[in-house]
């Protein structure tokens, strides 16, 4: 009887599949190796090496041997791909796939179908298969991209889902047409962004039932028939969404053009410690100087750690004696490898320019390096007017007990009404602004003391007011983060444009998440937008799962966790459900979208401390996406940043300049 089998075997393989073309040596093998009858009804055994369908469970078809034949030969599926079945029926194509890739996946919407398929999978041994129970209309997106992916059923048209879930390169072989025959289309993925198709011939096949499908009795239920409000909300945002390809590609930044226009570019992040984030803004950035004439970069650093950098990429000398940039924790935040490769094109870009005019400056917003700050004013002041010094001195001398750690200060100031101590940095701050005001031409040298004598104002402050706790001191913050970028702009003339890198909770409008609605807080973006309206674009970044570099607790060590998978009610599972690796997408640019995207959700924050054991509570606050952002820029899966080693400083300057490590 076994021998009687494997020859109708054999025999199936020569007269319906070779006799028709089909030579692909591996697959032919594959054929020959796996039981077709174990696939079919116990009663329809001796049909199985038939030419023909048969009937399975479920009112459901095994699809005739030269079909699955031509499917997989059509799909180019080699050894080591990863292969996705949608429509896995009996397990038949997947068992026979799975004897020539490296890993197979099968969806089955028929529960029964899927469980006998997996359990007689696992009877023959074949291990490196996988059947799920599920709608596979919008494929398996916790398992893309793949090298190739098979429809065993007929849609209307390609759901893009499936398309997105290809590698580049990838082909996906799905019977599209009506319901009496189809054409077998072939899709390749050529690039990130663009797919070409093949046709096949005509086949017919059992209708493809799902959200991207078709409906229940297999009529229509065709997207376009849908209107939007219908619509699976990761559908409608997949629609719109605009796929991104690889962040070094040109085309990454290219897609970025579009904002060019505004004259403040904000670019967030949804965690201090992403690769992604970085390099993605890295790469606009780079694009918006050389091409859009982009001169401020203001970053969510300290004012003194920033101005290393600045002038580093404005060749000018370190300032002799000053302390090294960015010690304080966290350090990966800016001392990490894309930002050193950017400093390094940025001093490249400016070396060529003509003049000054041009000159890309790199400048901090934030408040917390108070003593970098006052040994900055000191330093200015002493070797430009010495007497202004004297004075200097002894006004930050009721904060230099305090230097070394501002947050006891802000104890001993509650309890002692340090008021002497405000008047006096305030008076600092008043008399540096008015002079770099009246003396413009002086040349940043002033508009760094000036600067660096606010932040010891606002720090004098913030560190105050810390200890009362709620939103004054985080609204203290982002107004000095406000104020800095407008002196900027102000500094550097009517025509100035600035991008401005800060966490999305900086840079996505207040007024769209608990920050503003629960807390009373507001933010950069909130205020620049409501100042500078349409000349401001708010572009937020987020990702489903992967790594990212981060502490537990504040000053802890520098760890790499890995960032759980996104909560079913977050934007961010809604983005993961697209199935796009990495898209743009504007949340207001359409009425319907921007309707059904203004529905709440949660969204995640991740700063610099990561807690996944609370994340709910932790790390997710409820966010109206589309008044928040004016784009978001979507990674679905992302790594760690790389904090700066030794042997990645920007190697050609002496002691270790600009992060003085
Ligand atoms: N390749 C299968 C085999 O070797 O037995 C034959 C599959 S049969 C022609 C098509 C299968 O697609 C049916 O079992 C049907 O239940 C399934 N199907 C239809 N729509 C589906 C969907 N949205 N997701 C997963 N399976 C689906």
């Amino acid at each position: 009887m076994a021998v009687d089998i494997e020859s109708r075997r054999k025999r199936m393989v020569d007269r319906q599949v070779v006799a028709r073309g089909i030579r692909d040596p591996v697959l032919l093998e594959a054929m020959r190796m796996v039981p077709r009858e174990a696939f079919v009804p116990e009663n329809l055994a001796e049909f199985a090496y038939d030419d023909s369908p048969l009937p399975i469970a479920e009112g459901q078809t095994i699809s005739q041997p030269f079909i699955v034949a031509t499917m997989i030969e059509a799909a180019e599926v080699g050894p080591g791909d990863k292969v996705l079945e949608v429509g896995a029926g009996s397990g038949y194509a997947a068992a026979v796939l799975s004897r020539i890739a490296g890993r197979v996946f099968g969806i089955e919407r028929h529960r029964s179908l899927a469980e006998a398929a997996e359990k007689r999978l696992a009877r023959l041994g074949y291990d490196n298969v996988t059947i799920i129970a599920g709608d596979g209309s919008g494929g398996l997106p916790d398992e893309a991209p793949f090298d190739a992916i098979l429809v065993a059923a007929r849609g209307a048209e390609v759901p893009e889902a499936l398309k997105r879930q290809l590698k580049v390169g990838g082909r996906l072989v799905i019977p599209v047409g009506g319901e009496d025959v189809q054409d077998l289309c072939r899709i390749t993925r050529i690039s990130e962004t663009r797919w070409e198709t093949d046709d096949l011939g005509p086949v017919r096949f059992v209708p493809l039932i799902g959200t991207y499908g078709l409906a229940e009795d297999g009529s229509r239920a065709a997207k376009d028939h849908r209107p939007a409000r219908d619509l699976p909300l990761p559908e409608l945002v997949a629609r719109h969404a605009e796929p991104l390809p690889e962040i070094d590609h040109p085309g990454f930044a290219e897609a970025f053009d579009r904002f060019a226009d505004h004259r403040i570019v904000m670019l967030g992040e949804a965690s201090h410690g992403t690769h992604e984030f970085y390099a993605a803004r890295a790469a606009i950035t780079r694009r918006f100087v050389e091409r859009h004439g982009f001169t401020i970069i203001a970053v969510e650093a300290d004012w003194p750690d920033a101005a290393a950098i600045d002038r580093y990429i404005g060749h000018g000398p370190a300032r002799p004696g000053a302390p090294p940039s960015f010690q304080r924790f966290p350090t990966w935040m800016w001392r990490n490898t894309v930002v050193a490769q950017l400093a390094d094109d940025l001093r490249a870009y400016n070396a060529k320019l003509a003049g000054p005019a041009r000159r890309v400056g790199f400048y901090g917003l934030d408040i917390y390096n108070m003593s970098g700050s006052i040994s900055a004013v000191l330093a200015y002041l002493d070797q430009t007017d010495p007497e202004a010094a004297k004075v200097a001195r002894e006004r930050y001398g009721c904060l230099t007990p305090w230097q070394a750690e501002p947050s006891v200060y802000g104890r001993v100031a509650l309890s002692r009404g340090y008021a002497e101590c405000e008047q006096a940095v305030v008076a600092q701050c008043r008399e540096l602004l008015e002079r770099a005001l009246a003396e413009r031409d002086d040349g940043d040298g002033l508009l760094d003391a000036a600067m660096n004598a606010r932040l010891v104002a606002s720090a004098e402050r913030y560190y105050r007011i810390m200890y009362y706790g709620g939103a004054e001191s985080w609204n203290l913050r982002d107004s000095h983060m406000a104020e800095t970028l407008e002196y900027l702009l102000d500094a550097k003339g009517p025509d100035a444009k600035a991008l401005v890198w800060a966490h999305n909770s900086h840079i996505g409008d207040a007024r769209a998440t608990d920050m503003g609605a629960a807390r009373g807080e507001h933010n950069i973006g909130q205020l620049i937008r409501e100042k500078f309206a349409d000349e401001v674009a708010l572009i937020g970044f987020g990702t489903h799962t992967g790594t990212v570099t981060c502490a537990t607790d504040w000053d802890g060590h520098t760890e790499t966790k890995r960032v759980l998978p996104s909560r079913r009610d977050s934007y961010e599972r809604v983005c993961h459900d697209t199935g796009m690796p990495r898209f743009v997408l504007r949340p207001a640019a359409d009425e319907a979208l921007r309707r059904r995207l203004a529905e709440p959700l949660l969204e995640r924050f991740i700063g610099v401390i990561y807690r996944p054991e609370t994340e709910r509570w932790s790390h997710y606050s409820e966010a109206v996406l589309p008044a928040q952002f004016d784009a978001y820029v979507w990674f679905d899966e992302t790594r760690a940043v790389t904090p700066l080693a030794e042997e990645h400083l920007p190697g050609h300057v002496p002691d270790t300049y600009p992060f003085g490590l």
